[in-house]
């Protein structure tokens, strides 16, 4: 299993040096491992070599290794949500990083009040545009926080997006800086109960350009863990 302890330190390190390059301490820069599809038991290994928040976008998934990991690494739902299984990981996850429409909203405080807890979000926001992508139009990002805010057992953190499926490396850097840019507005507006704390952008094509961008969140799959077998 060595050369997931391998996969894991380069990793950081680059993190490491995309942070400087911008004048940020490591530390700043949160690293999700994107366990979808691995087996627990290397993910066991990838928390002994220094993983400590895992992301999976299937509720089905995510609880299944909730049950066998228990309280050893913080989970992080990354994907379309579904309303009706917002129940099952409710007060169970570190954050939820793809809030997209108010029903998902309502049903996650609702959720969260239940169980007297509040339930830490990411707005996710479709900055390039691509059909195939979840989450707001950048102009509705605003009005939509502005609404959000008003529920009592939802906190919004930031804002996530994903960089389009190209190439050029132009276009990529251009997502995450527009997304960036959004962020420093929203934060501008002074919204009650909402904080522009995160950025989740980057993943194992284009991390180091999100991180220079302004990335403090990164969601690494296989770079850490290898080709994805479905
Ligand atoms: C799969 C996935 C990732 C990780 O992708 P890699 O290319 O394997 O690094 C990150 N974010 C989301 C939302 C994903 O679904």
């Amino acid at each position: 299993m060595d050369y997931l302890k391998e996969n894991i330190n380069e990793v950081k390190l680059d993190i490491e040096e995309a942070a400087k390059k911008i004048g940020k301490k490591n530390g700043e820069i949160k690293l999700i491992g994107v366990s979808k599809t691995i087996d627990v038991s290397k993910i066991e290994d990838a928390i002994e070599y220094g993983i400590t928040d895992i992301g999976e976008n299937r509720v089905q998934e995510l609880t299944e290794k909730m049950d066998l990991l228990g309280d050893k690494v913080k989970y992080h739902m990354i994907g379309h949500l579904q309303t009706n299984k917002v129940k099952d990981i409710i007060g169970r996850v570190e954050m939820i990083h793809s809030l997209d429409r108010i029903s998902l909203a309502k049903e996650i405080s609702k959720r969260s009040k239940s169980e007297g807890i509040i339930t830490k979000v990411l707005v996710q926001v479709n900055v390039s545009g691509e059909e195939s992508k979840f989450g707001l139009e950048p102009k509705n990002a605003k009005e939509f926080i502005e609404e959000v805010s008003k529920y009592e057992n939802i906190k919004i953190e930031g804002l996530m997006t994903m960089a389009p499926h190209v190439e050029d490396e132009i276009v990529i850097r251009k997502t995450f800086s527009d997304l960036r840019k959004l962020s420093e507005e929203i934060a501008s507006d002074n919204y009650n109960n909402v904080s522009m704390k995160y950025l989740s952008m980057g993943m194992t094509n284009d991390y180091k350009i999100a991180i220079e961008e302004g990335a403090n969140i990164v969601r690494v799959g296989r770079k850490i863990f290898g080709k994805r077998i479905y």
